[in-house]
């Protein structure tokens, strides 16, 4: 990343770039069609397979540097990478947070901390894929989060409770938010927060209890209770009581990504309605020659193309070291929003069939209403706009 770039020189690619990646991803996917994830919603189970062929290929790894054993690529590659899983009509939520969580112990780690466990994590042999932020009792309000983190000698001690913390039951380290210094004794909210490497396996049974937590998609969700959980205290990231910056230093990233997937599945549903709408007569007709059928899948590729374009300079921005917080939340909303409107396009030109496990659908049609809420829900985005690229006054 280079910080010199000034504003007009930032180039933002446009049509399939990184092609040998999308060939390759794709490939890798046409080994995983639906029937492969019916299956495992059926059983909640992880896709330790899928997993596994993205792990061989280097993808998981593509963000660390290479001198970690990583493949060094660019933001934007990765984004692309996950583009194309989702357009595939698999689902990249099993995983993705392996790619960009490390990002907090690449950017605030100690050289030591990044050599013992970057070259692990770009090997696949350690999983670092759980981020324990979200609360049940605090929600979006993270700087109030109960969670505490209180020293004891060379260890800290956890108390607390976090919900929807995503693949907690197959991955080895946790990147844990816990307040270090209670809220009543800090100057300002975002101040007393640490972020702690939790070692999962050596953890669970001594304080640290995790439970599936049955949802609407099979994104092997946990609840995660704290009881005394014990963490070296060479596993807290930077300094004591400055995580939340950390943190918010890599929700760009993040955000692309995730974002990326909901173009994908946009791309998916379209591309899907279409077939479905060419062949499917009725009333002696292709469904697909009535403006009522036509023209959602129409005006949702367009959302999609201009979500793409904003997604892509976002990408651009974050690469060039350029602030890149507007466009990211911007692009965010704009691909959840396609996404959505695009899956209900597909929903409904399937008619009944729609409904159908096999057509799968219905399955990416669950997984994609995610965007709207996860990892920041679609008010937020707007409040965000509203007083930080508008200047309105805080809505909350
Ligand atoms: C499947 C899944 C996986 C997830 N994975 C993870 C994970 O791995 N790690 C993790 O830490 N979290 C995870 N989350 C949590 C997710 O990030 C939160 O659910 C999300 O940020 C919203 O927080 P909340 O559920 O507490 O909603 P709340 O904060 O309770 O908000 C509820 C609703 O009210 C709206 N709202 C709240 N305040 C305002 C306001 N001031 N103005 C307007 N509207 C407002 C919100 O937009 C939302 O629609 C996951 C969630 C799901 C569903």
């Amino acid at each position: 990343m280079s910080a010199a770039v000034k504003l007009e020189d930032v180039r933002v690619p446009l049509g399939e770039d990184f092609p040998e990646i999308r060939a390759s991803v794709r490939r890798i996917c046409a080994n995983f069609q639906g029937a492969y994830w019916r299956d495992l919603e059926a059983r909640e189970a992880y896709p330790a397979e899928f997993v596994k062929a993205l792990t061989e290929a280097g993808y998981l790894a593509a963000l660390i540097p290479e001198e970690y054993g990583g493949a060094g690529l660019p933001l934007r590659a990765a984004a692309v990478i996950l583009e194309e899983i989702h357009a595939s009509g698999c689902n990249a939520g099993a995983c993705h947070a392996q790619m960009y969580i490390m990002g907090t112990l690449l950017r605030h780690g100690s050289a030591e901390q990044k050599a013992r466990y970057l070259p692990q994590i770009a090997r696949g042999e350690l999983r670092l894929q759980a981020f324990g932020v979200t609360e049940p009792t605090t929600g979006t309000d993270t700087t109030k989060l109960k969670t505490r983190a209180v020293r004891e000698g060379d260890h800290y001690v956890i108390h607390g409770q976090k919900v929807w913390t995503s693949r907690a039951l197959h991955s080895d380290l946790m990147l844990l938010l816990a307040r270090t210094t209670p809220l009543d004794q800090v100057k300002k909210k975002t101040e007393g927060l640490s972020v702690f490497l939790l070692d999962i396996g050596a953890c669970r049974g001594k304080g640290l209890e995790i439970r599936p937590l049955k949802a609407m998609v099979n994104h092997n969700a946990t609840e995660v209770f704290f009881d005394g959980a014990r963490v070296p205290a060479e596993n807290l990231i930077g300094e004591e009581g400055r995580g939340f910056r950390y943190i918010l230093d890599g929700i760009n990233a993040e955000r692309i990504l995730v974002s990326s997937e909901a173009i994908g599945d946009a791309r998916w549903f379209t591309k899907t309605a279409v077939a479905y709408a060419k062949q499917r007569i009725v009333f002696d007709r292709p469904i697909g020659q009535n403006q009522g059928i036509q023209f959602p899948i129409a005006r949702a590729h367009a959302e999609t193309e201009a979500a793409d374009l904003l997604l892509r300079k976002a990408a651009a921005l974050f690469e060039a070291g350029l602030p890149c917080g507007d466009d990211t939340n911007m692009a965010k909303m704009l691909a959840a929003d396609a996404s959505w409107h695009a899956g209900e396009a597909c929903m409904q030109t399937h008619g009944g069939f729609g409904y159908a496990r096999e057509y799968d659908v219905e399955r990416k049609w669950r997984e994609t209403r995610l965007f709207q809420i996860a990892p920041i829900s679609t008010n937020l985005v707007l409040a965000y706009i509203g007083e930080h690229i508008l200047g309105m006054p805080r809505s909350y």
